[in-house]
């Protein structure tokens, strides 16, 4: 039986049979992406001047309003492979400079993903970034142990409310920095190459929301409780923009401001943490999907 057959992938535990039905990530067992390419607007330590060879999986198992990405995340959009082709696709873009293998939105897929990199491991040399939503079950990051250098997982809200609201999500803190524990446990202190690329290391995503200032710094703060400022890096964005449904809550409905976006900077400041800022600019929807002007703090 795989683990396809009962999916326990993520939090939300659907118990589905995937090569029958799918469960709310609307993902059948078939690896499924939506595109593959070098991708220039990651953090500076991620992207680099060759780029970072990203892989955007289908499917999501959250279902944020204002998500970017909705297309591929929420609607579904992509095409499926084997998990043959999925270690093609690894190496052609290792081939290409990659300074990395950046998978986006990984989760429901991780069983084939982890047979791509079997097939991938002799020849790929680079690091594997593993780029979530934070809403991660434990055993499905133990899963990745030794696969996986350098996790990028989101940190999306403290207070379960605002996770239910706006990404339908029951347990988000919770399961969240949980699974972030496992991950700093399996690759420690973030660690460079002498180009200043990532080598192993955590970097956690907060993406401040307009009116949720204090829930952001109540983020931080968690953070600080569960690790040393050594221990993750922070990047605090501010790209957000108000689409797909956010505009179903007028708190919503507009950009972040810049004493929203300062005091959430200052409050990783204060404990010490480094990691990156984005410059006010970036919350222009003709960046997005991708970071612009990211800089370091700290
Ligand atoms: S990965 Fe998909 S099917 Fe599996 S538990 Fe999560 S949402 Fe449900």
């Amino acid at each position: 039986m795989s683990i396809y057959n009962e999916c326990m992938l993520c939090p939300r535990k659907c118990c589905v049979d995937r090569s029958k039905s799918m469960g709310f990530c609307r993902q059948s067992d078939n690896l499924r992406i939506a595109r593959a390419d070098l991708h220039f607007w990651e953090e500076p330590c991620i992207s680099g001047k060759n780029g970072s060879g990203t892989v955007f999986f289908s499917g999501c198992t959250l279902k944020c309003c204002f998500c970017q990405n909705y297309e591929v995340s929420q609607e579904n959009k992509g095409y499926y492979i084997s998990a043959v082709e999925l270690a093609d696709i690894f190496l052609e873009l290792q081939h290409k400079g990659a300074h990395n293998i950046n998978l986006v939105s990984p989760t429901p897929h991780v069983p084939k993903i982890i047979e791509a990199l079997d097939i991938a491991r002799p020849r790929l040399i680079i690091p594997v970034v593993y780029n979530c939503g934070g809403y991660e079950n434990v055993d499905t990051i133990k899963m990745l142990d030794g696969y996986v250098n350098v996790y990028l997982p989101d940190m999306k809200y403290f207070n379960d409310e605002y996770a239910l609201k706006y990404s339908g999500t029951k347990n988000y803190f919770s399961e969240a920095i949980a699974s972030l524990k496992e991950m700093v446990r399996q690759v420690g202190k973030p660690q460079f190459d002498d180009k200043g690329i990532i080598k192993k290391g955590v970097i956690v995503r907060h993406l401040v929301l307009p009116t949720l200032r204090k829930d952001s710094i109540a983020v931080i703060n968690e953070l600080a409780k569960s690790f040393k400022s050594d221990e993750i890096l922070l990047s605090i964005m501010s790209q957000y923009v108000p689409m797909h449904k956010s505009f179903e809550f007028k708190e919503l409905s507009r950009r972040v401001s810049t004493f929203e976006y300062n005091s959430v900077l200052d409050e990783a400041s204060k404990f010490g943490f480094n990691g990156f800022s984005q410059e006010r600019e970036a919350a222009d929807k003709s960046y997005i999907p991708e970071f612009s002007g990211r800089k370091e703090y700290g």
